[in-house]
């Protein structure tokens, strides 16, 4: 008798043993869940989208959908922007002299960005290494110092934005840049193009030879990538799938994805577009034209209405 029951305690302990395998493999963890499907990409959740904020892109205005927050508003994913008009560019990359970066480094050779970690950033050695990325392959420079009036301030502070976001270009004042949940050297890369005035590849006027936006995204996401454009824009050099600043395909279930055979006709592999391995040649090419032009003071006006 003794022995049976044993053999019966046994056995219930394997069945509930067992079922809490089971469980566990079909419900995993909260804390597993975050970990698997924490985006690559630095996008905020569409449905928050509450507001509609007017931008102007090179010379035009749009309005687009965007999260708004107390004093800024986050557009296209992850582009922070002031509730007043700013004199953005068009396309990938800004041609508002007045929105880059000018503070010429002693050299006179390069362009230096004073930055500084506010005590809440959590991400200095993926940031550091992030800023290594552009200045070992653009004219930047960035110093860490906050004397200058205009300097960029790392923080980590999730009331502004879950992932990560910027201000594209320098706002003339302390700026934020945010890293949260998406933190990895290449998402900083990534924001720190916004920061030096780099737009998304996917708002250029060609995007649509490359890529396929949803009729439904463009209206009820924040991505109103539609209406990102501007026809008479001149986009810097070519449309480029590598680029560190274009959005991943099939994001958000399918609201940007590659064009019908643009995937086999380019040979593009896996993880393109959307990388966040490294700037890609043609980030590294505008990034430097913008600049030198910040250098020689050649001013871009807009063209008489
Ligand atoms: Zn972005």
């Amino acid at each position: 008798m003794k022995i049976r029951k044993y053999v019966l305690l046994h056995l219930v302990l394997l069945v509930f043993i067992s079922l809490q395998i089971n469980s566990c493999a079909i419900f995993p963890k909260k804390t597993d869940v975050d970990s698997s499907t924490t985006s690559t990409d630095e996008i905020e959740d569409p449905s928050d989208v509450n507001s509609e904020v007017k931008v102007k892109l090179s010379c035009e205005e749009f309005t687009i959908a965007s999260i708004k927050k107390d004093n800024f508003h986050i557009i296209d994913g992850d582009i922070m922007t002031p509730p007043t008009l700013l004199p953005i560019g068009f396309g990938h990359a800004t041609t508002d002299i007045g929105q880059l970066w000018d503070l010429k480094c002693n050299n006179d050779e390069n362009i230096c960005i004073p930055y500084v970690f506010d005590s809440s950033f959590k991400y200095k050695k993926n940031a550091k290494e992030a800023m290594k990325w552009w200045s070992d392959n653009t004219i930047i420079r960035f110093i860490k110092q906050s004397d200058e009036e205009k300097h960029l301030i790392f923080v980590t502070d999730s009331t502004i934005c879950k992932y990560a976001c910027s201000y594209v270009g320098s706002l003339g004042v302390p700026q934020k840049i945010n890293i949260n949940k998406t933190n990895r050297v290449g998402n900083i890369a990534h924001e720190l193009g916004h920061a030096l005035g780099l737009y998304h590849m996917q708002a250029r006027a060609d995007r649509d030879d490359f890529v396929v936006i949803k009729p439904n995204c463009a209206t009820n996401t924040n991505f109103k990538f539609a209406e990102l454009r501007n026809e008479n824009a001149q986009d810097r050099n070519a449309y480029d799938l590598y680029s560190i600043m274009h959005y991943s395909d099939n994001l958000l279930s399918g609201c940007l994805s590659l064009k019908d055979g643009v995937r086999e006709r380019l040979n593009l592999p896996d993880g393109i577009p959307g990388q966040r391995d490294s700037l890609s040649a043609q980030d590294i090419q505008v990034v430097n034209e913008l600049y030198s032009e910040v250098l020689n003071d050649i001013k871009v006006d807009c063209p008489d209405a």
